[in-house]
């Protein structure tokens, strides 16, 4: 059966190791190319936008792809429209794997808001010490609020970051706790900003936050739609196996069901 993950998330790697193993499967990763070195997957890798849901379609119908997975960040909202309208006109099914949103739980301090924007103005007109964790597209929304003092944290350098006070720290998940919080004593950080982007592996800054009783903005995540949706790896192999033994043979790749 042929596979496209659409990646660029631990979850997709994941899922990327569960279907290396399988002779019953032959999977691709797609990825953007936004990081500039990813770390290798075990799986073949394909690198770049496909343009659009129109060359996502075309993608899904000349790879002979039989199965689409879109396992992409709950923040990358415009592959995840094009996988939806894409699957639709190639005729291929559709699973999500969405990592479940993060939930506050006691002695948390969130602010919750919509968009990178809402989290600018959320910070007040007071200058603050702000960790600002969201990624390095959309860092432009804070130039609305220049007044504060930055430490930005990007996987890779965002370039002209345009804030007037602000220190670029390059490092990438998992993160720790332990490690957050020493980072957030030490740089003696006021308030933090993030994406409420779910798993575990940038949960370290929501727990120590909590720990040190520092406020949190946290950005609501999208809505995502799909027509089979899990929330694990495990549940979409399942579900290719379910498409498997469904399947009619290989002629059912020429049907592109
Ligand atoms: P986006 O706004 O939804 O997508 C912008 C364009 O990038 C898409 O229209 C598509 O170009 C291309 N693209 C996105 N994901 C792709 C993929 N997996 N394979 C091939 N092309 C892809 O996405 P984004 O927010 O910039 O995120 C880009 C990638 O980084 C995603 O793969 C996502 O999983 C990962 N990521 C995003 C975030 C975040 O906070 N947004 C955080 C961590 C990781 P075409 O229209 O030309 O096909």
């Amino acid at each position: 059966m042929r596979v496209l993950v659409l990646g660029g998330t631990g979850e997709a790697r994941r899922l990327a190791e569960l279907l290396a193993g399988r002779p019953d499967t032959d999977a691709v990763v797609s990825l953007a190319g936004r990081t500039r070195a990813p770390a290798p997957l075990p799986l073949p890798t394909r690198i770049g936008g496909f343009g659009g849901a129109a060359g996502l379609a075309g993608y899904l119908r000349t790879a002979k792809v039989e199965a689409l997975v879109d396992a992409t960040h709950p923040f990358a909202e415009r592959i995840s429209a094009n996988a939806v309208e894409a699957a639709a006109a190639a005729g291929v099914p559709l699973a999500v794997l969405a990592r479940p949103a993060w939930a506050p739980v006691a002695g948390d301090r969130w602010t919750e808001v919509d968009d990178l924007t809402a989290a600018a103005a959320a910070l007040g007109s007071d200058p603050r010490r702000v960790l600002l964790t969201v990624g390095r597209i959309g860092l432009a929304a804070f130039r609305a609020a220049p007044w504060h003092a930055y430490l930005v944290r990007t996987i890779d350098d965002p370039g002209d970051l345009g804030l007037p006070d602000a220190r670029l720290l390059l490092d990438r998940p998992p993160f720790d706790a332990d490690a957050e919080a020493g980072l957030m004593r030490r740089e003696r950080v006021e308030v933090l900003v993030t994406k409420n982007s779910g798993g575990p592996s940038t949960y370290g800054k929501i727990e120590a936050a909590r720990a040190l009783g520092l406020p949190v903005v946290v950005v609501r995540p999208p809505m995502r739609g799909g027509a089979a949706v899990f929330d694990d790896p495990e549940g979409v192999v399942g579900w290719l196996d379910g498409l498997h033994s469904a399947s009619p043979g290989p002629a059912g790749a020429e049907r592109g069901v």
